[in-house]
């Protein structure tokens, strides 16, 4: 068998819960790389640039309409218009600036998105993400004023140090919110965040390899 297919296997066995999704982060990868995967049947996949997803994926979307996107990265407003015609989720809202520009697009394209709020959970300078003391309000902005469709939180933890603190943290920041869809883990601590009522982990390096660049 093909190690991709292989590996997504292996983790999708210890993982062994039907209701967290796996996001095969195929950013970097050629469409070469990442078809053993498709033709296996995987559905969701996951990209942080769009232009990269766009010149990946709009040929095989139109050949495979169930395949479901999922930006993961930083966006930027200026994209936005794009991101909302290709993709199906965004993990990554993370101002109002952009919120407001997804919804005009939403809107002009007569679709709609499902999107996680990203939280800088560790209250880091350099890290995107809604402060933890403005989510409510941004939250309650997304959805009272834009009518965007918030499914949940996401967020990277801070490097270095023990993942549990902030996955959990994550977690009561979403039940409080009464949000059903958590996005936390990557290759290296989604097996923390499965303690942590995950839905969605987004795993790259696990399942196609090391990225070169
Ligand atoms: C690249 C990336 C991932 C996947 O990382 P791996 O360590 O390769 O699993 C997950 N989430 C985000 C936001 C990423 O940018």
């Amino acid at each position: 068998m093909n190690s991709i297919i292989n590996r997504f296997e292996n983790i999708k066995s210890l993982i062994n819960n039907s209701n967290v999704k796996i996001i095969a982060v195929s950013k970097t990868f050629s469409y070469d790389d990442i078809s053993p995967l498709v033709e296996h049947g995987h559905l969701d996949f996951g990209e942080n640039k769009v232009q990269e997803a766009q010149s990946k994926w709009v040929n095989i979307k139109k050949s495979r309409p169930n395949i479901c996107l999922h930006m993961i990265g930083k966006l930027q407003s200026n994209k936005a218009k794009d991101a909302v015609r290709l993709f199906d989720y965004v993990h990554s809202l993370d101002s109002q600036k952009l919120a407001n520009v997804l919804a005009k697009h939403e809107n002009l394209a007569k679709k709609k998105l499902k999107y996680f709020i990203q939280v800088n959970i560790g209250n880091e300078k350099q890290k995107a993400g809604i402060g933890i003391h403005l989510l409510d309000d941004f939250y309650y902005y997304c959805v009272k004023e834009l009518k965007i469709n918030i499914i949940g939180l996401m967020a990277i933890p801070p490097n270095n140090s023990k993942a549990d603190d902030y996955f959990k943290k994550l977690m009561e920041l979403n039940k409080l919110l009464g949000l059903k869809e958590l996005s936390m883990g990557m290759s290296s601590d989604f097996s923390t965040a499965l303690n942590y009522e995950t839905t969605f982990v987004r795993l790259g390096s696990s399942i196609f390899g090391s990225r070169t660049n």
